[in-house]
């Protein structure tokens, strides 16, 4: 799934590389998913899309918005660039072929959107509306103040991964980038959030700024893969590559457990619950 680093970087690269090419054909929901949510049919898209140029990307939340004329493409999923004359993949839920014979694909992991329409038109998703709004943790704007006003907000008695991954509350954060940034953090995700000192809010807040830079400076988790396929240079810590070996602190075996609608990874040593 992609968050916020991820969205960053496909943003970025699709900027490098996309911009200026004309878009010939587009099919949407080739191979149907239960959780791929488009907006109207997707038997629409290609008249809406066709003969459009694209003109730039941006980020936002877990989402990239692709801007091809008036057209705005808002996609969370998987996206994958293909030079001219490479085999395309079987399945995709959204498959963009350019005139010079490149082509972009989306395809849904386990859930996501893939919504086509125009621009500033609301596509009525709650989380996407929130994205947009709320300030991004990777600005200015998303200060210690902005922080401690998301604290005040009666949201005290949350575990830390509910203050921190549900509702959109930080535009992108989730529970994957969550993990590194309460190891980094030092907090348990079942903490809950009005047990913390002050220290340890500072703390917080810290990480959630300094862990989500570096994995957008470096190209995005190494459990995700870029516009090229390839993964991305932010070596996780606590992830599926990582559970049941030793933490690079203090060697205590790194946990797995579901929690939360998903599982949490997190170091027992560090991390005292
Ligand atoms: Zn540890």
């Amino acid at each position: 799934m992609i968050e916020l680093p991820e969205a960053v970087v496909l943003a970025r690269q699709i900027n490098q590389i996309l911009v200026g090419k004309h878009i010939k054909k587009a099919l949407a929901n080739h191979s149907p998913h239960k959780f791929a949510w488009y907006s109207g049919d997707p038997a629409h898209y290609n008249a809406l899309l066709a003969g459009k140029t694209i003109r730039s990307a941006l980020a936002t939340a877990n989402e990239v918005v692709l801007q091809a004329d008036e057209i705005e493409l808002i996609l969370s999923a998987s996206l994958r660039y293909y030079p001219a004359g490479e085999r395309l993949p079987a399945r995709h839920q959204l498959l963009l072929e350019f005139d010079d014979g490149t082509a972009l694909t989306a395809t849904i992991q386990m859930w996501g959107c893939l919504f086509c329409v125009r621009e500033g038109e609301p596509v009525g998703f709650e989380d996407y509306r929130l994205g947009r709004e709320r300030p991004s943790p990777l600005t200015a704007a998303f200060n210690r103040a902005y922080f401690n006003s998301l604290l005040a907000e009666n949201n005290n008695k949350l575990s830390a991964k509910a203050f921190l991954a549900t509702e959109q509350r930080i535009p992108g954060l989730g529970n994957g980038v969550l993990q590194d940034i309460l190891w980094v953090a030092q907090i348990h995700p079942k903490r809950r959030m009005d047990s913390l000192q002050e220290k340890e809010r500072e703390h917080l807040f810290g990480a959630v700024k300094s862990v989500l830079h570096e994995m957008a400076d470096l190209g995005g988790r190494d459990t995700e893969r870029d516009l090229f396929g390839c993964p991305g240079g932010y070596k996780t810590i606590l992830s599926k590559n990582t559970v049941n070996t030793p933490c690079p602190v203090c060697d205590t075996i790194i946990k797995k457990e579901a929690y939360l609608g998903g599982s949490i990874y997190y170091c027992p040593g560090c991390q005292k619950e």
